[in-house]
């Protein structure tokens, strides 16, 4: 999908590069190939709406009318406004409380949470020099909890098992006092998902951000699930106060839909991107950058 869009928004962008003068005319033209395009990449509808009134606005405006350039100026409000669609940029995570600084995990099943928490957990341990702590609250399904213990060991974090016996809440508690006794600066906590947005997930994860009164509440989300991902992104959004969105999986194909909407619909910043399976396979998550990709 970001291959199509990348295709039919450089199309564009070349045609209206040249244009020597803007009229209303060619402006809609663009903003057709534009909506289409982003449509096709499965982004929603009214981030479309929106996104191509606000270039409308301005390429309408002196600041494109009146350029030298008025070709090139358009494309700059496209690329600006793309970039501004995906959220502010640089927005690192925050870990300014007393220590253990708790990051909860939410986000469905195979959405990428349990890699991420590794991927996590090896960069504040790198390049923050934290100690970190893992632990997983899926008491669902023991292999989650044996994934997340495989992943944190080749992260280099400490790992508090846990076991399907046991409450999350409990487990929740149990981490938290275990991060205090143990000079943690940051307890990692994976949680159970679902194949779909079910009301007792809901309710558990709800529970446990109360519990744990985690600094950080990030949502996993998989890139390559377009507007699926966004009604998911909205149930979440409602049950928890999200501060920050990490999208996986974009070195897949299908991206573009869900990287250029879940910003929109939830209003936390997209703060990281997963761009392999493998455990450094994480980048702080850059708008500018990711306009230029799709801008091809
Ligand atoms: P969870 O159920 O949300 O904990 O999901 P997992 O962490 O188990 O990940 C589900 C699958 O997605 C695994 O096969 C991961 O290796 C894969 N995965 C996670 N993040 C990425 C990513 O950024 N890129 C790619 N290519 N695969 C990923």
């Amino acid at each position: 999908m970001l291959n199509n869009l990348t295709q039919r928004l450089s199309r564009v962008v070349k045609t209206i590069r040249g244009e020597a003068r803007i009229t209303e005319a060619n402006v809609a033209d663009m903003l057709r190939e534009v909506r289409l395009a982003l449509l096709e990449a499965d982004v929603a509808l009214p981030v479309v709406r929106e996104f191509t009134a606000r270039v409308k606005d301005k390429a309408l405006g002196q600041e494109v009318v009146g350029s030298l350039s008025p070709g090139q100026a358009l494309v700059g409000v496209v690329h600006k406004e793309l970039a501004a669609l995906m959220g502010p940029g640089a927005v690192g995570l925050n870990l300014a409380v007393q220590p253990p600084a708790v990051v909860l995990m939410a986000g469905l099943q195979g959405a990428g949470k349990t890699t991420t928490t590794a991927k996590l957990a090896k960069w504040l341990i790198e390049r923050q020099k934290k100690k970190v702590l893992t632990v997983s609250c899926d008491v669902y399904r023991p292999a989650a909890i044996a994934q997340l213990q495989t992943v944190s060991q080749q992260a280099g974090a400490e790992f508090l098992p846990s076991s399907p016996d046991e409450k999350p809440l409990d487990i929740a508690k149990r981490a938290i006092a275990h991060a205090r006794a143990h000079h943690i600066d940051v307890l990692l906590v994976d949680t159970a998902g679902r194949l779909a947005v079910d009301a007792e997930m809901m309710r558990e994860i709800a529970d446990l951000h109360a519990a744990l009164a985690p600094i950080e509440t990030l949502f996993v989300v998989d890139a390559m699930q377009g507007q699926d991902a966004l009604a998911t992104a909205r149930a979440f959004h409602d049950a928890l106060p999200l501060t920050g969105i990490v999208l996986t999986k974009l070195d897949g194909d299908a991206r573009g839909g869900a990287a250029l909407s879940v910003h929109h619909v939830t209003g936390a910043p997209v703060k990281f991107a997963g761009v392999s399976e493998k455990i450094d396979g994480l980048e702080a998550f850059d708008p500018t950058r990711m306009a230029d990709r799709i801008l091809g």
